[in-house]
C-alpha cells in the first residue's frame, strides 16, 4: 500500500508515519494498522519483549488500548503455535531416539554403530528444541536488538 502526500505529491509506504519529503503529512493510522500488526508479530516472534514492541507501536501513533489488545492477541496466538510445535518436536525426537537405539543395536552387529549414534544425537537435540519451545512459548530462540 502506498500513500500520496497531498502537500508535495510524494508517495510512500506504510513503514513511514510521516511523508519522508516534507514531514508534514501523516498517513492515516487505520490504513497502516495492518502493516504495524505484521511488524509486531515479527518482532514478537523474534523474541522482543512486549513493552519494547508496545512502545514502538505507540511511537508509530497507535492508540495505547489498540496496541495492548493487538499484542495480547498475537502473544496468545504465538504461544499456541510454539506449544504445538514443541509437542511435535518432543514426540518426533523421542521416536528418533528409540529408533536410534534399535539402529545402534543393529548397527553394532553389522559394524555401523556410528549411524545409530548420529541418529540418537539428532533425536536428542530435536527433543530438546521442542522442550525449549514449550518452556519459552516461542517458535524461535530469543534474540537481542540488532
Ligand atoms: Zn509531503
Amino acid at each position: 500500500m502506498l500513500f500520496a502526500c497531498p502537500i508535495c505529491g510524494v508517495s510512500f509506504g506504510p513503514s513511514s508515519r510521516y511523508c519522508p519529503h516534507c514531514g508534514e503529512f501523516e498517513a492515516p493510522i487505520n490504513q497502516r494498522i495492518g502493516f504495524l500488526e505484521l511488524k509486531a508479530v515479527e518482532l514478537l516472534d523474534r523474541g522482543f519483549d512486549i513493552e519494547t514492541i508496545e512502545q514502538l507501536l505507540l511511537d508509530e501513533g497507535v492508540h495505547a488500548t489498540d496496541a495492548r489488545a493487538m499484542l495480547e492477541d498475537q502473544r496468545l496466538q504465538l504461544r499456541r503455535i510454539a506449544l504445538s510445535t514443541g509437542i511435535k518436536r518432543v514426540v518426533i525426537g523421542i521416536c528418533l531416539m528409540s529408533c536410534a537405539v534399535y539402529v545402534t543395536w543393529l548397527g553394532a552387529v553389522l559394524g555401523y554403530m556410528i549411524v545409530g549414534c548420529g541418529a540418537f544425537v539428532f533425536g536428542a537435540s530435536f527433543t530438546w528444541s521442542g522442550v525449549l519451545n514449550i518452556v519459552s512459548g516461542r517458535e524461535r530462540e530469543p534474540c537481542s536488538f540488532e
